[in-house]
């Protein structure tokens, strides 16, 4: 089976990533990030051909969004955006997924990568939970949730509750105390 495989990134550095965003951004003190304001102003200046294409739901099918990074295209289904834009959280989550496909993996960063079926690569090295790691950190600010429940930061950051609660495990122990 062939398996594409990205450059390897900790989730330190995936953090590190997306703290820079938040501080591009002028939000890394903030709890809650607008990633459909990102895409739609702060990213065009930063990018300047940056396309943010809104398709049809017939278009792109079970596909909740796609990213062509060598050509600076985002394209998100029409029903994902119009969640996102109301504050749901598992469609804020996609496009803050697919802002890390177009940073993160162009051409030069992706290989394929022939592997016996029974295995499968290191998560480190997986495009996919790179970029949901990355989601997850820019939505949910680690240096801001130390002292919050999974309730709060569902209500405070516009998260799911299933991302908020995964987030927290995987911050807790560098907090305590
Ligand atoms: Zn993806």
């Amino acid at each position: 089976m062939t398996k594409c495989m990205a450059a390897p990134l900790s989730r330190q550095q995936i953090t590190n990533i997306a703290l820079v965003v938040r501080t591009l951004d002028g939000t890394e003190n903030e709890l809650y990030f607008d990633i459909v304001r990102f895409m739609e102003i702060k990213l065009p200046r930063f990018i300047p051909d940056f396309n943010l294409i809104i398709e049809e739901k017939s278009k792109l099918g079970e596909c909740h969004g796609l990213t062509y990074p060598d050509r600076n295209e985002i394209h998100i289904r029409e029903d994902v955006y119009e969640r996102a834009l109301m504050g749901n959280g598992r469609d804020r989550l996609t496009m803050a997924h697919e802002l890390f496909h177009l940073l993160q993996h162009e051409k030069k960063n992706i290989s394929y990568a022939r592997i016996e079926s029974e295995e499968d690569i290191e998560a480190f090295r997986d495009p996919e939970w790179q970029a949901d790691a990355f989601g997850g950190e820019l939505l949910i600010p680690a240096h801001l949730i130390h002292n919050m429940t999974a309730g709060e930061i569902v209500e405070k950051c516009k998260v799911s509750y299933k991302a908020a609660s995964y987030q927290l495990g995987k911050h807790r122990n560098q907090y305590v105390g």
